[in-house]
């Protein structure tokens, strides 16, 4: 949640907290884009008036780096600003005041909307088939034995989308948090293991290991009808 009004901020996380999200508050513009990197969020609210910027700008930056729905939760109401609102990326636009329950609605519907895209669409990569349904990889027509992790592996990391993913984000999208304990080196070596399955592509790994930050598909992603 980006709202730099303290207050409001309180008010909201308490809210959504109450229906089990985890909320975590950025009050900056710049605060936000490095909260975006390191936590990839399931959900972007954001405020427009913010100190360091307007949170249209804001909107458009973070729609280059997540693929997660934005929604702008804003004072300014006119059509002008909800017509920019969505031009610049957002996938709501609701003006405050704003009940509670309405929000939860919303954010509701659009986690509804990015899971069923999740979940029904199939991804290529390179010469390898992503079948996220049954959650199996496909090189033409061979199946390729990955394990759930390692499937949860490539899977978090195609949906960058060519966005580099930090080890911690790595970690925790694909183990919960009663797994914690999972360390850097097994991140590692799944990693590695999951590289010699996936094999090359012209020439070069699917998987590249960006030094001291995380990994990146360095393949082209595809969605499939
Ligand atoms: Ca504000």
């Amino acid at each position: 949640m980006v709202e730099d009004d303290i207050s409001l901020r309180r008010e909201l996380r308490r809210g959504l907290e109450e229906t089990g999200w985890a909320v975590s508050e950025a009050a900056t513009a710049q605060a936000a884009r490095r909260l975006c990197l390191t936590e990839s969020p399931d959900l972007v609210i954001l405020d427009v008036g913010l100190p360091d910027g307007d949170g249209f700008s804001l909107c458009r930056a973070l729609r280059e780096k997540i693929p997660c729905p934005i929604l702008i939760l804003t004072g300014f109401g006119s059509d002008d600003d909800v017509v920019l609102g969505f031009q610049s990326g957002a996938d709501d636009y609701v003006t405050k005041p704003c009940s509670l329950r309405v929000l939860q609605s919303r954010i509701r519907a659009l986690l509804r909307r990015a899971d069923r895209w999740d979940s029904t669409a199939s991804l290529c990569s390179g010469d390898l088939h992503f079948d996220l349904i049954h959650k199996m990889i496909f090189r033409g027509s061979a199946e390729l034995l990955v394990s759930r992790t390692e499937f949860d592996l490539c899977l978090a990391l195609l949906r960058q989308n060519g966005r580099i993913l930090p080890r911690e984000a790595l970690l925790a999208a694909v183990w919960d948090d009663r797994e914690r304990f999972i360390s850097d080196n097994t991140l590692s070596v799944h990693i590695s293991r999951l590289r010699k399955k996936l094999g090359r592509y012209q020439d070069a790994a699917y998987i590249e290991t960006v030094k001291g930050i995380g990994y990146r598909w360095n393949v082209e992603v595809r969605k499939e009808p």
